[in-house]
C-alpha cells in the first residue's frame, strides 16, 4: 500500500516546517490528492493518524481535497474533466489527451493549535 510512503513523506514536510515555525503542535494538515495518484482517503487518514502519534502532528486532523483530473486535447485545444480514466475529447473525440490536472500531491496548508497560524506556502515538493 502506497500511501504508507506517501505520509512518510507529508510527516517530513510536516515536521520540518513546524520547526522553522516553532509550532509545537500541528491541529489540521490539509493536503491536495489528485485522483490520478489511486489514493484511498481513508487509508491515508489512518496510516496519517498512526505516523503522527508522538510527533507534532499527535491528533492533527488530515483533511484530503480530491482534484479531478483534467485534459487538453491536443487536436482542439479544449480542456476537460475526465471521468473514470475515459481519455478521450467530448468536443472532436480526440484521444490524444495531456493530462493537465490529477496528479497533485502536496500539502496545501496546516494549521497549529499554538501559534494559530497557517502556514500559506509550504513545501510543494512531497
Ligand atoms: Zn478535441
Amino acid at each position: 500500500m502506497h500511501e504508507t510512503a506517501i505520509v512518510a513523506g507529508l510527516m517530513r514536510i510536516i515536521e520540518r516546517h513546524a520547526a522553522q515555525h516553532g509550532v509545537r503542535h500541528v491541529k489540521s494538515v490539509r493536503v491536495k490528492v489528485g485522483r490520478l495518484r489511486a489514493v484511498e482517503p481513508q487509508q491515508l487518514c489512518s496510516c496519517f493518524e498512526m505516523f503522527a502519534e508522538g510527533t507534532v502532528a499527535d491528533g492533527a486532523q488530515l483533511i484530503i481535497d480530491v482534484v479531478d483530473v483534467r485534459g487538453r486535447c491536443r487536436t482542439c485545444a479544449t480542456e476537460f474533466v475526465i471521468p473514470r480514466y475515459h481519455f478521450e475529447c467530448p468536443h472532436c473525440a480526440g484521444k490524444d489527451i495531456d493530462v493537465i490536472q490529477g496528479q497533485e500531491l502536496y500539502i496545501e496548508s496546516f494549521e497549529a493549535n499554538d501559534s494559530g497560524a497557517a502556514d500559506e506556502n509550504p513545501d510543494r515538493s512531497a
